[in-house]
């Protein structure tokens, strides 16, 4: 790897999105550590600035077309592409037990619409390589389809979130809006939806399912023109997002996402993996 390697790493103004852009950068790439908050993002780029890093800052939040539209431009002109692209950005308002859906709609808004919107301007920019440039989606064990607590109890349902071949976008925005839906009118609650963080479980079962989705495309382009795309769940990990409570370092957390966007092998496209290790969507 070299400094004209680009990544670009998404809310990567604190924990694990900060972490992906240090250890990335410390692998000799140029990183674009991007933040929605302009001073946060750039106090965090000038840390590794600091620290001899190849790192610069350009302000992105996901949800923000306008924002999106504005980096895209802005990496083309900078760049002339980007290689590797880490979806790490994503929120969460359930802490223990708290299951409330009070903010649902933002949830599946930031994980799963922004993580799409940002996937979708990059693939035209990104570069040819022989290994297949990038994309690693920081997703979580929640999301799971089969997770013994957390599944879709509708069967149907499920299985075509499972099947590859009946999986569309319009399945899977369709299946966030009848969850928004329901959120609205009261009903969700009797929707046979995962039981443990229902709202940001859905999103990242979301952003699975997108990227298997996508992989059937950016797998089988021609060689030097694939884009390899995965997902990687970094563990319970001590942030901000779990008010400090995880087990593991930001470190640690960031290490598969980080291992993922280095490894010269497209095998990994399309799978899900934690610690280093496949799993099951
Ligand atoms: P943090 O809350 O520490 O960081 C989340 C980052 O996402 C922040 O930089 C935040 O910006 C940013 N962000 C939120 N919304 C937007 C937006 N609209 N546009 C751009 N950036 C945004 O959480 P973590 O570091 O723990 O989480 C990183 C990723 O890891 C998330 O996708 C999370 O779902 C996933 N994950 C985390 C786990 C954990 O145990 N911590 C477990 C499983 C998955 P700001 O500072 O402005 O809020």
């Amino acid at each position: 790897w070299s400094s004209t390697t680009t990544a670009v790493v998404t809310g990567a103004n604190r924990g694990i999105g900060f972490e992906i852009a240090r250890q990335l950068a410390s692998h000799g790439l140029t990183v674009v550590l991007t933040s929605r908050d302009t001073n946060a993002g750039e106090e965090a780029a000038n840390v590794l600035q600091e620290g001899g890093l190849n790192v610069v800052f350009h302000q992105l939040d996901i949800v923000d077309p306008l924002s999106v539209n504005s980096f895209a431009g802005w990496i083309q002109e900078t760049f002339g592409g980007l290689d590797i692209l880490v979806n790490n950005a994503g929120i969460n308002f359930n802490f223990g037990a708290d299951n409330s859906v009070e903010f649902a709609e933002k949830v599946i808004e930031t994980n799963y619409y922004g993580t799409k919107r940002v996937i979708k301007a990059m693939i035209p920019l990104m570069r040819p390589s022989a290994f297949g440039a990038r994309i690693i989606n920081v997703s979580s064990r929640l999301g799971r389809l089969n997770g013994r607590r957390n599944r879709i109890g509708n069967i149907e349902l499920r299985q075509q979130l499972e099947d590859v071949d009946s999986l569309s976008e319009e399945l899977i925005d369709g299946t966030m809006n009848t969850f928004i839906k329901q959120v609205k009118d009261g009903t969700w609650e009797s929707g046979g939806w995962p039981q443990v963080f229902t709202d940001y479980s859905l999103s990242k079962l979301a952003v699975n399912a997108y990227t298997r989705l996508l992989t059937r495309f950016l797998l089988d382009r021609p060689d030097c023109e694939k884009i390899c795309i995965s997902c990687c769940c970094p563990g319970w990990v001590k942030t901000a997002m779990t008010a400090w409570a995880g087990h593991t370092s930001p470190e640690d957390g960031a290490d598969t996402a980080v291992w993922l966007a280095l490894l010269p092998d497209l095998s990994v496209g399309g799978k899900f993996f934690a610690e280093r290790r496949e799993i099951n969507f």
